[in-house]
């Protein structure tokens, strides 16, 4: 009788366990960010803004808040021939977007116009002509 009431509460405590991590598991899982397909781009490392004054602090906490937007962008600083890089996103997992001032302005100007809700299309074709004239 004893005995198999402490096995019985042995269960019971288990059971309280597994149902404990399974809430808490699911708690973590919720607090992550809905918005951002972190899978897209784990492999993505940016700058510390930390490192940077001014715009070119903002444009890299851009880089890092929202790398979904800056890679469907172009760069039309020219990186795309010197360095190889893709997309607007690719400038900043360097030093190469702290000195050029189109990569900044692209990405400053990219998260006003997507935080005022115009459509990525609509930027895309706002950035070409304020900085495409740039590209040589
Ligand atoms: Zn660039």
């Amino acid at each position: 009788m004893n005995k198999s009431r402490k096995s019985g509460l042995l269960i019971a405590s288990c059971a309280v366990m597994v149902l404990a991590a399974a809430y808490f598991g699911a708690g973590a899982l919720r607090a992550r960010p809905a918005a951002v397909s972190a899978g897209d781009y784990a492999g993505t490392v940016t700058l510390d803004p930390a490192l940077y004054q001014g715009p070119a602090r903002d444009a890299y906490r851009i880089a890092r808040e929202r790398p979904e937007l800056l890679a469907q962008l172009h760069c039309y600083c020219g990186c795309d021939r010197s360095m190889g890089h893709k997309n607007l996103l690719d400038c900043f997992r360097g030093t190469h977007a702290g000195y050029c001032a189109i990569c900044i302005g692209e990405a400053i100007d990219a998260e006003r116009l997507h935080d005022g809700g115009t459509p990525m299309d609509q930027i895309r074709d706002t950035l070409r002509q304020r900085y495409s004239r740039h590209e040589s």
